[in-house]
């Protein structure tokens, strides 16, 4: 007998455009509106936690922890221009690949 539904399984995690580090705003959810720094990334499920954003209470209340937050959910925030925006990327003179603030044109530094 035929299996359910294909789907696609092995295709490579596509990147996220959040990086490890990044300062990104919470646009939606329980946490809209905080800013805070991308403390994992799981490009697999597509979600990040982000520092004091979402935070749930674990073992009965002792322990608070970040909860994840789909990437759709948070945008970046630009270290030039302070304000939330999508990364394009571009190409440095020296051949390295870099993501660069929409607005303003401020390379993302790491
Ligand atoms: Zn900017």
């Amino acid at each position: 007998m035929r299996k359910v539904a294909l789907r696609k399984v092995q295709e490579p995690p596509a990147p996220l455009g959040i990086r490890h580090g990044d300062m990104v705003k919470v646009m939606a959810g329980r946490s809209k509106g905080k800013t805070g720094k991308v403390l994992t990334v799981d490009p697999v499920k597509r979600r990040v936690t982000v520092e004091h954003a979402n935070i749930k209470n674990v073992r009965g209340g002792i322990l608070e922890k970040e909860g994840p937050i789909h990437v759709s959910n948070v945008m970046l925030l630009c270290p030039g221009c302070g304000k939330h925006t999508r990364a394009g990327h571009t190409t440095l003179p020296d051949g390295t690949k870099t993501r660069v603030c929409r607005r303003c044109n401020t390379t993302f530094e790491h």
